[in-house]
Parts: C-alpha cells; structure tokens; sequence
C-alpha cells in the first residue's frame, strides 16, 4: 500500500476535476472554432457541471467527516486509500486522458455519455469510500472513561437548602428560554453580553458524532439557544445542565464551556436527548 495520505488522494481527485472541466472547456472552444454543428448540447452541459462541481463536493464531505476524527481521518485507513487511488487513477486514465487525446489529435466526437458516467461514477465512489471509512473510525472510537463512569466533572447543585431559589440558579433569560419554545435573543447569535446578567455565550452549534440506541452513529448539534437556556446567574458562572434535571440527577453545573460540552456530549446516552428541542 503506498504512503500516500489521504488527504493527498482527496485534493488530488478534487484538482483532476478542476482539470477535466478546463480540458473540456478548451476541447469545446476548439471545436466551436472549427464551426462544428453543435452535437448533444444538454448531454454536454450536464458533462460541464459534473466536472466542474464534482471536486469541491468530494472536498466538502472530506472537510466535515475531518472534522470529527481530525488526524486519523486524514492519514486514511488502508481500504478508503487503496479505493481514493483507484478512483484518482480513474479520473486521471478515463477522463483527462481521453479529453486530453481528442483536444490534441483534433477528435470532434467523443461520447459525453461515457464520460459523464465515468465522473460520476468517481464522484460517487469518492464520497462513499470517505463515508465507510466515517463509519470506520466511528465503530472504533474509544469509548469515553464518562460513558461508564458516574458524573464526576460537575458540581451537583444541592437543592435541598431552605434558601435554594432555582431563579437565582439560572439567568431569567436562561429560565424563559427553558419554559417556551420562543427564538433565542438575537444578541447570542452575535456574541453579545446577556442583556441580564453580562455573560457572553459561545457562538455555536457545536457539532458531535453520537452511539444511537441500535448501534449506529448520528451527528447531532447542540445549539445556541440551548447553551443560552443553561446559562446560570452570575456573569460567567457557567451553565447548568437541564439533561441532568430532567432525567433525575439533579443540577449538575460547569464553569468551564468546554467541560460543559464535553459533558453533554459524553455523559448523557442518545436517549436522554429525546424530547430536548435544542440538540438535534
Ligand atoms: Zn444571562
Ligand atoms: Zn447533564
């Protein structure tokens, strides 16, 4: 299996697209110069858009699925590079090539159907060689100490002191956001102090690859409104985690953001954000 990353394959793929749209375009200029009558004009649009937008659509799936597992995305496994190679070569062999030859020995027929069958079939098997390999690397995640472990990273809010007061707990925006379904206040969106108690949340959606129940994994968010709605009292207290709340653990708190996420991403099995509007 040869070194090459990754990485290196999917921009490859991507520049040999861009490649085979300009070499299209130029075999197209030159034929219309020689006054040719124009042959299967739709079939030679929809070869055009195909070559010019398959690149960046195998780009931007790599692009989301790296965000995930980052490096070890990257680096590839052995099977999604093995199978990147055979569809660059493809690209490379049946595409290019074959427009390049015609460009060069001034060949004015050349069969659109094949070739955009042939992009599209390497468009297609890029993206799902870059999906398994996803759920590769999903299956193989390490399983987090907190998935078994008890809550240990927040501070649990003792609720049965005479003066526990949940308002003075969470901000009163927090606590409204929490009773109705109503928008978020735009100035969360904008990163904004809160108008109440001066906290500026962090402008999200954080985005998190879950277990389901049967075993598969999901990409769910946890959204602005929702760390808006755990927001707590004080300015930059942290958050209160309302998951917590509502499945009878109490009211676990974080001052840290990040340990907050973490917790919500961790901690809590996919069937506790059943019903919770705000992570989806
Ligand atoms: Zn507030
Ligand atoms: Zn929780």
């Amino acid at each position: 299996m040869s070194g090459i990353e990754l990485v290196t394959l999917v921009s490859s793929i991507a520049s040999a697209f861009s490649t085979s749209a300009s070499v299209f375009q130029t075999w197209r200029a030159k034929r219309k110069a020689k006054n040719l009558p124009e042959k299967a004009a739709a079939e030679s649009l929809r070869l055009e858009v195909c070559l010019s937008t398959s690149g960046p659509l195998v780009q931007a799936k790599y692009d989301r699925d790296f965000r995930y597992f980052g490096s070890r995305f990257s680096s590839g496994d052995d099977i999604a590079r093995s199978q990147l190679q055979v569809q660059l070569i493809c690209i490379q062999q049946s595409v290019i090539m074959l427009i390049q030859n015609a460009l060069l020995s001034n060949i004015f027929d050349i069969s659109y159907k094949n070739l955009l069958n042939t992009a599209d079939s390497v468009r297609q098997s890029s993206i799902t060689a870059l999906a398994e390999q996803y759920q590769r690397l999903a299956a193989t995640q390490p399983v987090r100490p907190a998935l078994i472990a008890p809550i240990t990273t927040g501070n649990l809010v003792d609720r049965s002191k005479p003066d526990f007061n949940i308002s003075h707990l969470y901000c009163g925006i927090a606590l409204l956001l929490q009773q109705t379904s109503g928008p978020m206040p735009l100035r969360f969106r904008i990163g904004l102090p809160c108008a109440i108690c001066g906290s500026v949340l962090p402008v999200g959606p954080f985005e998190f690859t879950k277990e389901t129940s049967s075993g598969g994994y999901i990409r769910l968010q946890i959204t602005n409104r929702f760390m808006a709605k755990c927001h707590l009292a004080a300015k930059d207290m942290g958050f209160g985690c309302v998951l917590c709340e509502r499945i009878g653990k109490g009211i676990t708190t974080f001052q840290n953001q990040p340990r907050f996420l973490e917790h919500i991403r961790d901690d809590h099995g996919f069937l506790e954000y059943a019903g919770e509007n705000d992570i989806s």
